[in-house]
């Protein structure tokens, strides 16, 4: 049995993470709000961002081979957003610490966001929080992240709501 991220009832047969049809509905147009229509997903072989649909991660899970598919993500801005340590919530097995570079609080820095801040020298950690408020002073933030932690982000985001 799961639990729909919607409406809370345990289901068995539904959509990827939600009871219904019109539980998906709601999941998508939430995870849209949040995240934004195209979510830049970083190809962890190459450091190549792709431009992904929200609606794709949640429907299909991507993995790193259908990345191929989508265009290159255009735009330079290099920020990784990071989960506070304060918000006690899933760790990645092997995270390791660092600060927020804005407000300087501990977050949680997954093994492969530190590849890939290896391979980008100079990009800025933010802990949600920071992010947040960065998103709403400028429309064109986007958010770096992690095919596998893709997921575990947004339920992580469903969840803390
Ligand atoms: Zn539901
Ligand atoms: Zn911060």
């Amino acid at each position: 049995m799961r639990r729909c991220f919607v409406c809370d009832k345990t289901y068995d047969k539904g959509r990827e993470l939600t009871c219904s049809d019109e539980c998906h509905e709601e999941l998508a147009k939430r995870l849209i709000a949040r995240f934004g229509e195209f979510k830049k997903v970083v190809r962890q072989t190459t450091g190549v961002a792709y431009k992904v649909p929200t609606r794709d991660i949640i429907e299909r899970g991507i993995k790193e081979q259908d990345l191929d598919q989508y265009p290159i993500w255009e735009e330079e801005r290099k920020t990784l957003i990071c989960w506070p340590v304060s918000l006690k919530s899933y760790v990645t097995p092997g995270s390791l610490q660092d600060k927020c570079s804005k407000c300087g609080q501990p977050v949680w820095v997954s093994p492969s966001s530190w590849l890939i801040m290896h391979d980008n020298p100079g990009m800025e950690i933010l802990c949600t929080a920071c992010a947040i408020a960065n998103m709403k002073k400028d429309n064109h933030f986007e958010i770096e992240a992690i095919t596998p932690a893709q997921a575990e982000e947004i339920r992580e985001y469903l969840v803390s709501r």
